[in-house]
């Protein structure tokens, strides 16, 4: 057992606070990580704050690593000692039901082990990146390529690859009109990427303050869904529309912009129930779906997608001290665009 610093949660309404705690034995198959830089998604506060429900305290949370190979198990082939590596949203999936023979493991029909507050082969409950170090198997850790800054690297394991999935799936590229609802940590990189894939991006944003980033990440229109003369001028128009929003959205209102055979795909999270009217999706034949983050085969192809195309988040880079005031401004959206955890603090 190896004793790590890391920072928790210890319940749903305190603030986060340092802990030491035990990351297993590096077994035969498992990789031990250096963590450098852990980003801070939303997930991560809803998680904390119990609003998916119960979870056990203290938790460690934190899915976007980066780090340092520091140790390999003996049959380790994919990894050695040195290498820059990342862990994403998934440690684990049960790699026999349907889904994870056909590769993807995000879609485990026995849900996936998630690298944080699920539970462990050995009963324990998985603890996240806040720490300084952490021990995954192999399979489930990718190669950050080298041309990738580190620090920038950490947020492409959640935000990025959530993103990414449905723009490939749904096929954004030359000649799609792509909607973007929310531009925070997920709509950022959503942006980028898509216009990289050679779609028309817009962004929809409840205000105008983030406009001229949104162009500037390759966005060609940004508008404000404060204003209803917004719905009516882009009614009927996308092919796609990506929603990151971490809150309740009246669905009717974003279906209703998409034209014939269009899809909206949900990734934002909210715990409520969202309603829906189903003539809403008669009109121009259109579908909503949702959207989990990656395979770890599709992460690695997003990371070499990044690297090859030079998109990367931006980032404000924080010590540990500084989360539980990054968690406000996370849930302000004041954040440009994602806080990263520098873990040499911790
Ligand atoms: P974030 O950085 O807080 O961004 C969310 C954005 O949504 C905000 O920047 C804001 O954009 C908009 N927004 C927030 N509250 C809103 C409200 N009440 N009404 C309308 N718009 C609002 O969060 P994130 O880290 O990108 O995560 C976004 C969501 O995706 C979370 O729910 C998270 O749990 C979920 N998620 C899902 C997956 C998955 O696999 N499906 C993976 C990762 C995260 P504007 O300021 O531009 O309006
Ligand atoms: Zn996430
Ligand atoms: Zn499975």
């Amino acid at each position: 057992m190896l004793k790590v610093n890391a920072y928790a949660a210890p319940s749903a309404t305190e603030p986060l606070e340092p802990i030491t705690i035990e990351r297993r034995d590096v077994g035969p198959t498992d990789v031990l990580i250096a963590i450098r830089y852990a980003g801070v998604c939303h997930s991560d506060i809803h998680t904390v704050r119990g609003e998916w429900g119960p979870i056990t305290y203290p938790q460690v949370v934190g899915h976007e690593i980066v780090g340092e190979v520091v140790e390999v198990g003996a049959e380790v082939t994919k990894h050695a000692v040195g290498d820059r590596v990342g862990v994403g949203c998934m440690v684990d999936s049960c790699r026999e039901c349907e889904n994870c023979k056909a590769g993807m493991e995000n879609y485990c029909l026995k849900g996936n082990t998630q690298t944080y507050a699920s539970v462990d082969r050995d009963g324990t409950i998985t603890q996240g990146g806040y720490s300084t170090h952490v021990v995954v198997d192999e399979d489930f850790v990718l190669r950050v390529p080298e041309s990738i800054p580190y620090e920038a690297a950490a947020p492409l394991l959640c935000a990025g690859i959530t993103t990414y999935s449905p723009l490939a799936r749904w096929n954004a590229g030359p000649g799609k009109q792509v909607a973007v609802v929310g531009m925070g940590g997920l709509g950022h990189m959503a942006v980028k990427i898509a216009a990289t894939m050679g779609a028309e991006v817009t962004v929809l944003s409840r205000t105008l303050a983030k406009r001229e980033d949104a162009l500037a990440f390759g966005a060609t229109a940004h508008l404000s869904t404060a204003d209803d003369a917004t719905f009516e001028a882009l009614a009927d128009r996308f092919d796609l529309i990506v929603n990151t929003v971490s809150a309740p959205l009246e669905l009717d209102r974003y279906l209703s912009l998409l034209r014939l055979d269009g899809t909206m795909v949900n990734v934002g999270a909210p715990p409520q129930p969202l309603p829906l009217h189903v003539f809403t999706l008669f009109n121009n034949r259109r579908s909503f779906a949702g959207s989990s983050i990656g395979s770890i085969a599709e992460t690695q192809e997003m990371l070499d997608f990044c690297a090859e195309h030079g998109i990367a988040p931006e980032v404000e880079l924080i010590s540990a001290d500084k989360i539980n005031d990054a968690y406000e401004r996370v849930l302000s959206s004041d954040v440009r665009y994602r806080f990263v955890i520098d873990t040499a603090t911790l």
